[in-house]
């Protein structure tokens, strides 16, 4: 079991700031930013890499709420989505997630 699976069925503590049926929103517990939040569905998703086709409403629905966060959190000068896949795109924990960066100007290209 990954630890977002532990934080969607409360086993540990997060500070979530947005969730409904299908998905979570909580701060990153390494602050990338002054903002940064992680979105993920409440089904466990490996990756991105491990969506079917019939997932484009939920991957469309992570983004509208990455959205709704970004308004709520007062994201007004702009803000960054992202979504690491595989060993290579530096995904550590197995289940799909957003990150949402926001609160100061972002570089790029990432590393
Ligand atoms: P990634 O490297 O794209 O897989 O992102 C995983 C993110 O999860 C990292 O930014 C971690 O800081 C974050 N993270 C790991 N454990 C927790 C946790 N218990 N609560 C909140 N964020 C976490």
């Amino acid at each position: 079991m990954t630890i977002f699976q532990k934080i969607i069925d409360r086993q540990i503590p997060a500070d979530i700031v947005y969730e409904d049926d299908q998905s979570l929103a909580f701060r990153d517990l390494h602050a990338q930013a002054p903002t940064h939040v992680l979105v993920i569905p409440k089904r466990a998703i490996r990756s991105l890499a491990d969506t079917a086709d019939d997932d484009a409403a939920l991957l469309g629905h992570l983004l509208i709420v990455a959205r709704k966060v970004a308004e709520q959190l007062g994201l007004t000068n702009g803000f960054r989505t992202v979504i690491n896949s595989g060993p290579d795109g530096g995904q550590s924990v197995d289940h799909l997630h957003v990150h949402l960066l926001g609160g100061r100007p972002l570089g790029w290209p990432p590393g």
